[in-house]
């Protein structure tokens, strides 16, 4: 067949999400880091107040109302605010404005997957750095690598650790690059590294509704940083990448601070739980500051345990990744689900010994 594509791209593996059954199919879904519980009433009554003329009219190309609602939650003006198609499209909007070939992409592993597919697209030079014992930060090698971008997931995931403030700090001074603080976890954690935007023009944080607040399917998340850094975003956005209904939805989710916060503090109740009944099973459990967990089986035999959760409809994360292999990442759902899981775990492993 003749070769159409790109060679960069004739070379790239796809990215693989984890499993996404059809809706209505029963399992128990604890694999894609989604919220168990459902969105704000006042983002399902927003959905109802939809009419045609919203979806005859193009949409409000920057997500205005949007902008406006997240500029009063943060406590920033709203032209700090770029809004994308889920915070993938703003993680991508990062690398399309401000890589190309020949620039370095650096970022330390384990870590989010798609930084490197989106590297890849851009045929950028990818540059990972290991993370050092305990999620300690490779703080000297990712300045002396000194990045067109830098990416660090703070909660990271897989592992739910957050990166301390100070070695972002000192990242954002002594980059000359762009430094993107991937939040998505934020919501489940006690820090943001949201103070480093005012401070650093080359710092942009990431995002998203998918995670806190229960949409995940709606595809909407945000960018803050310094207007002078969003001026290139904006360049290489879609003319309409947030839809008219995803903008309605989401303002009126992040309007409903109330209703998020009580979803959070459950599922941290829950990820507690859960931790102290993973450990009486004898598996090793990372402190996380997300809404799941990393854990290690105790007889390293993570992969045989997420296929037979599968059989059961189960679903949870296995990676191949080299320093993930003996490693499961268990999204944290309702006190149900997480008893049904440990259950049929205390079956598998005591069906071994
Ligand atoms: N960043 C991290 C670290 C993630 O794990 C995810 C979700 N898988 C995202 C960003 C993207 O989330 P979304 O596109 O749904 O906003």
């Amino acid at each position: 067949m003749t070769n159409y594509f790109r060679s960069n791209v004739e070379a790239m593996a796809s990215y693989v999400p984890g499993e996404q059954p059809p809706r209505g199919t029963q399992v128990i879904k604890l694999n894609s880091n989604e919220n168990p519980y459902p969105p704000s009433p006042a983002a399902l009554a927003a959905l109802q107040n939809i009419d045609g003329e919203w979806l005859r009219r193009y949409p409000e190309p920057f997500g205005g109302e949007f902008r406006q609602a997240a500029s009063q939650v943060l406590g920033v003006p709203s032209d700090w605010i770029i809004v994308g198609n889920g915070s993938d499209e703003v993680l991508s909007m990062v690398i399309r404005a401000c890589a190309e070939p020949g620039h370095k992409v650096v970022y330390p592993m384990p870590t989010y997957v798609l930084y490197r597919t989106l590297t890849e697209m851009q045929a950028a030079d990818i540059l990972e750095i290991a993370y050092k014992k305990d999620n300690v930060l490779p703080l000297a090698e990712l300045i002396a690598a000194n990045g067109a971008v830098t990416f660090i997931a703070s909660p990271n995931s897989p592992s739910g650790h957050v990166v301390p403030s100070d070695d972002l700090r000192k990242l954002a001074s002594e980059l000359s690059g762009v430094l993107v603080i991937d939040e998505a976890y934020v919501d489940f954690a006690e820090e943001s590294a949201l103070d480093l935007v005012q401070e650093y023009e080359n710092v942009i944080l990431i995002r998203t509704l998918s995670k806190g607040y229960s949409l995940a399917g709606l595809r909407l998340g945000f960018g803050v940083a310094n207007p002078k850094l969003l001026d290139g975003l904006f360049k290489v956005k879609d003319s309409y990448n947030i839809d008219a209904i995803a903008c309605a939805v989401a303002t009126a989710a992040i309007t409903d601070q109330a209703y998020k916060n009580a979803c959070v503090a459950k599922v941290k109740a829950s990820r507690t739980q859960l931790t102290s009944d993973l450990k009486e099973l004898g598996f090793r459990v990372g402190n996380s500051h997300g809404n799941f967990l990393l854990t290690q089986p105790p007889e390293r035999n993570a992969e045989y345990l997420y296929q037979k959760l599968k059989e059961q409809k189960i679903l949870i994360r296995y990676f191949k990744q080299p320093g993930l292999e003996d490693k499961l990442r268990i999204t944290v759902g309702t006190d149900e689900q997480n008893q049904i899981l440990v259950r049929a775990l205390s079956d598998l492993l005591g069906m071994r010994n």
